[in-house]
């Protein structure tokens, strides 16, 4: 999500004139787009911003902005002017478009702060974007989340959900094909409930999977939310041309006293009916998830009701965190486990997770898939491609005319989350 809203930040400079350059020693203008969803990713922008003094005592002119949800938590907008006084420009997340203003502003004013939230009269549409890949690209389908999981403080600062009008959406999608964009990742915090009048989230994936402008191209969207993906969308998969086998969906916890404390509204029954549902209507769906560790209360029975369930559910990937505290949410006013007891934990469910993942990898081996081919890393000397479930193929090739393009492949060898391949 941030690294499409970091493409929006750049389009409009690009707009407006501004190149990019390669470090930030050339820069006149330095913006970071800043995510405050955990206590880490926080802590690594602040050190980042903390170390922006030198460079403005160098040079006088430079404009450093600071974007993003970060700033939208309570009282922090004012900590940050006050601990980093170089800082010349604070916005929230729903605030970019007015960053080319505020910059020619600058001039008469020394700070500017705007945090404002968004309302269904201020959706920005046709907003320049300045697309990091020219072979896939996000598309936003919803802003903002109505969930309030206690652990998450994304309702707090992006406020409510909106969804974005489909005409608009099927309209970016269609230039983005016409434009040789292939595979287009549909965004949003719980893009399952998605609903624009009578359009809901398995309509617009109907209206998006008929969509003719070329023949070939991928569609996969995040985030799902287990209480609202339902029979309808998994058919919908199930029978279109477009829409990949891969579905992202975050379980959080394997014990229903922790997803009740969550506020998650789905217990670990629902969940694996869920994903029994997928594995009958979607052959070789890649299925994915997120897992947290360390709730308050959670109780080693609790987390060995999270291993069990990954057995059972067989997920092809984790994304797997330590629960972190944040402010203004209801957890952060329960007990907290021990650090100690949180890192073993991680550590046993990595441990048990990656033996599930490298058995499913192996079960790629000596078969043959179509896979896209998505970027280079030029570091290694490998592409990088991608199977339509998800799964990542990493390519010893450096055709890059390749880039782009769905390639048939041949699996030679399994590691955790990434495949090698070979092109036949
Ligand atoms: S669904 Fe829950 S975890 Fe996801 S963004 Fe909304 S509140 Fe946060």
């Amino acid at each position: 999500m941030n690294v499409h809203e970091s493409e929006k930040i750049a389009g409009l400079l690009s707009s407006n004139g501004y190149t990019k350059v390669s470090n930030m020693q050339m820069a006149d203008i330095i913006v970071f787009n800043t995510c405050c969803i955990r206590d880490t990713a926080e802590k690594k922008i602040l050190s980042k911003i903390g170390e922006l003094k030198a460079l403005k005592r160098k040079n006088k002119n430079l404009i450093i902005a600071i974007v993003g949800c970060m700033t939208q938590q309570e009282g922090k907008a004012t900590s940050i002017l006050n601990t980093y006084n170089y800082i010349d420009i604070i916005l929230g997340s729903n605030n970019h478009l007015d960053l080319v203003k505020h910059i020619n502003e600058l001039s008469k004013k020394k700070k500017i702060v705007q945090i404002e939230s968004l309302d269904n009269n201020n959706i920005i549409e046709d907003f320049p974007i300045y697309r990091e890949s020219k072979y896939k690209a996000f598309v936003n389908i919803t802003y903002g989340c109505n969930n309030f999981c206690t652990y998450c403080i994304v309702p707090y600062v992006r406020g409510p959900e909106i969804s974005r009008n489909p005409q608009k959406i099927i309209e970016e999608i269609t230039g983005l094909l016409s434009n040789g964009i292939k595979e287009i990742t549909l965004l949003g915090q719980n893009v399952n409930s998605y609903k624009f009048e009578d359009i809901d989230f398995n309509k617009l994936l109907i209206m998006i999977d008929n969509i003719n402008v070329v023949k070939e191209f991928w569609i996969r969207f995040m985030t799902s939310h287990p209480k609202d993906l339902d029979e309808n969308i998994i058919t919908t998969i199930a029978n279109s041309k477009h829409i990949c086998n891969n579905i992202h969906l975050p379980l959080q916890s394997g014990s229903n006293k922790i997803l009740n404390l969550m506020n998650r509204k789905y217990n670990r029954e629902q969940y694996l009916n869920i994903i029994k549902i997928i594995r009958d209507k979607i052959p070789h769906c890649g299925i994915t998830t997120d897992i947290m560790v360390g709730f308050p209360y959670e109780t080693e029975e609790d987390f060995l009701d999270t291993l069990d369930i990954i057995e059972k559910a067989q997920f092809m990937n984790a994304f797997t965190f330590i629960y972190s505290q944040r402010k203004g949410t209801p957890a952060s006013e329960m007990p907290q486990i021990a650090p100690e007891i949180k890192k073993e934990r991680i550590m046993k469910l990595i441990k048990k997770q990656n033996i599930i993942a490298k058995n499913i990898s192996n079960e790629y081996v000596n078969n043959t898939y179509t896979a896209f081919v998505e970027s280079y890393d030029h570091k290694n000397k490998i592409l990088i491609a991608r199977l339509q479930d998800g799964k990542q193929v990493n390519i010893k090739n450096n055709d890059i005319s390749l880039l782009g393009c769905f390639v048939k492949i041949k699996i030679k060898n399994a590691g955790i989350s990434a495949l090698l391949g070979e092109v036949i």
